[in-house]
């Protein structure tokens, strides 16, 4: 059966934004019929906040989704990911790295393809012959380990916004697939834990359209499947165009819920954010029946202190 997942990283409380994509991604399961796996992003772990993963939990119940499986937690069973690991640098895909931040912020500077926010990687560690590197060195906390990413494009179809190509040699040279002390990356962490749940249809924010293809590249790498659909969405931002943040006010769906807002007020909002028409408090179950893809702007959605007086208006 099609499997898609509700995956939040358990960073910070849930936002509006956050719920939009959530919301969607679920209304698009029910509508399609699709399994939905709730999983917890919870390996980022210096950035990972106690209780951050119940409250996501009860925020996603409040707003009336539901799911069938889980929730699993990616901290439970990383044994998974070592395994990915181990796979990478057999088969002489990934290689060990000592550098500092601050070197490749030195080194990078001069790279002629630097991401807008993300750092090139110039490859200064990469080893010169294709000889597999030393597994043990997993185990020592001095490298972190990059994946010998190739200068060539890789092309998908994302199924929201069409053709899509990028060069993650270009973008972000070998990217990390696991820090130093031998914490999986998101990227790889994500492919293992999609394949391992069966994943083949991922709805996400476009701000991780340009991971896909680095994603993409580790499904190829360590031949894995299945290779899921993507649907990358319009993410929601702030009147000052940036991507809604504490900088825009306190968006926290639990704050909503503290101030008395009822979920199918929050979801009239997102609704129409949605192309349901003119906003009006509904239900999950309404947002479904209601919601076409087809409908759905390709714009940003701009998030307006008038929004947030009309929620808490009760109206
Ligand atoms: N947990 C990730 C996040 O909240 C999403 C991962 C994904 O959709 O690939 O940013």
């Amino acid at each position: 059966m099609p499997t898609t997942r509700l995956a939040p990283s358990p960073t910070g409380a849930l936002h509006l934004g956050n719920a939009r994509t959530f919301l969607v991604n679920w209304a698009l399961a029910r509508r399609s019929g699709w399994r939905v796996v709730l999983r917890i992003d919870d390996l980022d772990s210096p950035r990972v906040k106690p209780q951050a993963a119940a409250e996501a939990i009860d925020a996603l119940r409040w707003l009336g989704l539901d799911w069938d499986a889980g929730p699993f937690y990616e901290s439970d069973d990383t044994r998974a990911y070592r395994a990915a690991l181990e796979a990478l640098i057999d088969a002489g895909h990934a290689y060990p790295c000592r550098c500092t931040r601050s070197q490749i912020l030195a080194a990078s500077l001069s790279a002629p393809h630097a991401g807008e926010h993300e750092l090139r990687y110039p490859g200064t560690c990469r080893p010169a012959g294709d000889r597999a590197a030393d597994k043990a060195l997993l185990d020592d906390p001095a490298y972190a380990w990059r994946l010998a990413t190739p200068d060539a494009p890789v092309a998908f179809e994302d199924q929201f916004r069409g053709p899509q190509r990028f060069n993650p040699q270009r973008q972000v040279g070998d990217f990390l697939i696991a820090a130093k002390g031998g914490q999986a990356s998101y990227q790889l962490a994500v492919v293992v834990d999609d394949t391992r749940q069966g994943v083949d249809r991922v709805v996400r924010g476009d701000d991780l359209l340009a991971s896909t293809a680095r994603q993409l590249l580790l499904y190829e790498r360590l031949g894995r499947e299945p290779v899921p659909l993507h649907w990358h969405l319009p993410i929601v931002i702030g009147e000052d165009g940036r991507r809604l943040a504490k900088r825009h006010g306190d968006t926290r769906l639990s704050t909503y819920r503290d101030h008395g807002v009822a979920p199918e007020r929050l979801i009239g909002l997102l609704a129409e954010w949605s192309g349901l028409g003119p906003r009006r408090p509904m239900t999950s179950r309404d947002f479904a029946d209601g919601f076409d893809l087809g409908r759905l702007g390709v714009d940003p959605i701009v998030f307006t202190d008038a929004d947030d007086h009309w929620l808490l208006s009760r109206g």
